[in-house]
């Protein structure tokens, strides 16, 4: 094995996999390594919703999960025997039901096809961070010891991640008092009839009563999945346990038999504070643990690979700065927080036994059944489909609430959702007019963006009626939308995230006229003076002969010294917060609030420069992307 490689990933349960798998996918060098000598035999996580369906969907493999696994079509809820509610899903929203062992088979076929390998057996004990890249130490099951060292780590080690310990991160939340159980067996109807529907195959049951929770779901094996929480005095389980609680708390008449696994464990909601610690991440059950209620641990860490790995392989390759890494932290944080907090409600929800709190769940179970709510809302929202993350940039004079479906995924099924994957697909609707001028703007990104047309007709399911644009990411997000006068809009964000690969892009109508101003006014500039990013010390990301673009992080507590703007310049909040501007030496500073997203348009003083020093007030970092507008040349 090299012992250099572009990125290290640690761990091998679903969310490593799918990093190597992606990353692979994108001519990206990986090492992938497992403590275990082997991978786990256990079934574990069972449901794979939607989203994460579009995922493998990507990696070209969802079918052969789809193969292994059984559909659920509705999830029955009960209070003390009697149905109180249900969620009936539809062609959009079932979940999938495939034991994680066989998501995991899935994985590592396709990680075989691209390459790559499982390096098992072998531990990661030590990890040292320098500017240049990421020195690993790894033990393996021998007691040998190996270094590496990677460009980025990817701390996919699960519940007690070693990476997350050795970044010092902290992981905030704690554990339910209660003792979980569960048995993977076969069910059978001790008499006809005995056990109503909890033998159908394709609906999951939820039997809540005053002594505990049971939740059965059936297995693509024959068998069903008994989960419980452990009657009080009960800390081991046990086949005979098991089946007295299911005829306690379920409908009574069923026998279970040859179960496959058997276990007791511990259930926690926590999250981590930050899920990036330089050149190292975390994803998957290394960044949050929660209750299995709803079934989303392994969703949320696949989906969080996802995101990452083509973030990472376009900084490896130069496609993006490594301000796009940023967005990792601020889009799957908020995804992750959601999750550990639904579930936890759902949790405490099925283990309430004082009176009345049954009572008020009952009366609000019932209430949502008979409006159809959970199925109309909840269900989309198990399905993944209501995950949006905030717009990467908020163009100057657009409207504040984000629409269009920005921050959300492309609707699936259309053709230019599959065909993402390696670039921007900057999707059209309307007129070959505004076609013709998308297909321009394309251009002028070549290797990153793609121009595709589509007939609205034949997608009715757009987040926006009107003629306009959508930017598809490549993990097939929307990273922007709007209507033919905002196209130039694309740009801006474009140059943010990807300045290497900034063309001389198109100017905007407003950068245009300062453009023509300065070009033409033997005034403008200012000769002989050094432009801002020199006095900061900071590099040239994009130096182009209209434009010059730097990125600014302002660690928390940390100033940016006084330095000039000879030129009217945009500032792009990647990573906002607060700050205090102080205009020059001695004068009193100005509280600002710095609002992630925004870009800010600078203009200067008529016939003069702009010059200023900046203290980060708040308790993160700052990044703020400079792009410097106008024609190059004394300024500089
Ligand atoms: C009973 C049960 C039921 C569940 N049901 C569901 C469900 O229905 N749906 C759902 O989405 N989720 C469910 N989950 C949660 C799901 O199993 C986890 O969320 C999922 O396994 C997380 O995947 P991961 O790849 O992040 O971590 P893991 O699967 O834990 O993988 C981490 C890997 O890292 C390796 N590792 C650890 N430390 C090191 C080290 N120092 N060096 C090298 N390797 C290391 C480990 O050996 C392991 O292989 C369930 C979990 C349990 C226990």
């Amino acid at each position: 094995m090299p012992t250099t490689t572009d990125v290290a990933i640690v761990g091998a349960g679903p969310t490593g996999l799918v990093a190597a798998c992606e990353l692979l996918r994108h001519g990206i060098a990986v090492r992938l390594i497992d403590a275990r000598p082997e991978p786990s035999a256990h079934s574990k996580a069972l449901l794979l919703w939607p989203r994460s369906m579009d995922v493998l969907d990507r990696l070209g493999i969802a079918r052969a999960a789809a193969g292994k696994a059984i559909p659920l079509r509705r999830f029955s809820y009960y209070s003390s025997k009697r149905p109180v509610a249900h969620i009936d899903f539809d062609a959009g929203t079932f979940p999938q039901c495939l034991p994680q062992r066989s998501t995991e088979e899935v994985l590592t076929e396709l990680l075989h096809e691209l390459g790559g390998t499982v390096e098992r057996g072998r531990r990661l004990v030590e990890l040292d961070q320098r500017p240049e890249g990421v020195r690993l130490v790894t033990r393996d099951a021998d007691g040998e010891t190996r270094t590496m060292t990677a460009g980025w780590v990817i701390g996919a080690d699960g519940a007690h991640s070693t990476v997350r310990d050795l970044l010092g991160i902290e992981f905030a939340g704690a554990t339910y008092p209660n003792t979980f159980m569960l048995v993977d067996a076969f069910a059978t109807a001790r008499r006809r009839g005995a056990g109503g529907d909890l033998l159908a195959r394709d609906i999951a049951h939820y039997y809540q009563s005053p002594g505990g929770v049971l939740v059965v779901v059936p297995l693509p094996d024959g068998r069903s999945r008994f989960f419980v929480n452990a009657p009080t005095g009960q800390p081991r389980a046990s086949l005979e346990l098991l089946q007295d609680v299911v005829e306690q708390r379920g409908p009574g008449g069923v026998d279970l038999a040859d179960p496959e696994w058997i276990s007791t464990f511990e259930v926690h909601h926590r999250l981590v504070t930050r899920m990036r610690g330089g050149r190292c991440f975390l994803a998957g059950d290394a960044a949050h643990i929660h209750s299995p209620a709803g079934g989303q641990g392994l969703n949320t860490g696949l989906q969080d690979a996802h995101n990452l790995a083509w973030k990472l392989a376009a900084v490896i390759t130069g496609r993006a700065g490594p301000v796009l890494l940023d967005t990792y932290h601020r889009e799957r944080h908020a995804v992750a927080r959601q999750v550990v907090r639904d579930t936890d409600i759902q949790t405490r929800a099925w283990l309430v036994s004082a009176p009345w709190k049954v009572r008020v769940r009952d009366v609000l179970l019932r209430a949502a059944d008979a409006t159809g709510v959970l199925t109309r809302r909840y269900a989309p929202v198990m399905a993944g489909r209501r995950i949006t993350y905030p717009p990467m940039l908020r163009p100057p004079g657009r409207r504040a609430r984000p629409h269009g479906g920005v921050g959300a995924a492309f609707p699936a099924g259309l053709p230019a959702a599959g065909q993402t994957r390696d670039g921007y697909r900057l999707v059209t609707v309307g007129s070959g007019a505004l076609a013709g001028r998308a297909r321009a703007a394309a251009a002028e990104w070549p290797g990153l963006v793609t121009h595709h047309a589509l007939d609205q007709a034949r997608v009715p399911s757009l987040p926006c009626a009107k003629d306009g644009y959508y930017l598809v990411r490549p993990d097939g997000y929307v990273a922007d939308h709007g209507h033919p006068e905002d196209l130039d809009s694309v740009h801006a964000l474009l140059a943010a995230f990807h300045p290497a690969r900034a063309a001389v892009p198109t100017p905007t109508s407003e950068e245009h006229a300062m453009t023509t101003a300065t070009a033409t006014d033997p005034d403008a500039g200012a000769a002989g003076h050094d432009g801002p990013w020199k006095e900061l010390g900071a590099e040239l990301e994009v130096d182009t002969r209209d434009a010059r673009s730097w990125v600014e992080r302002i660690p928390r507590g940390e100033s940016r010294p006084f330095h000039t703007h000879h030129r009217p310049w945009l500032t792009i909040v990647v990573s906002g917060g607060t700050a205090q501007v102080s205009d020059a030496e001695g004068a009193e500073p100005e509280d600002v609030e710095l609002v992630t997203g925004t870009v800010k348009f600078n203009p200067l003083p008529a016939g003069g420069s702009v010059r200023h020093a900046l203290r980060n007030t708040g308790d993160t970092d700052l990044v703020l992307v400079a792009v410097e507008l106008g024609a190059a040349g004394d300024a500089r």
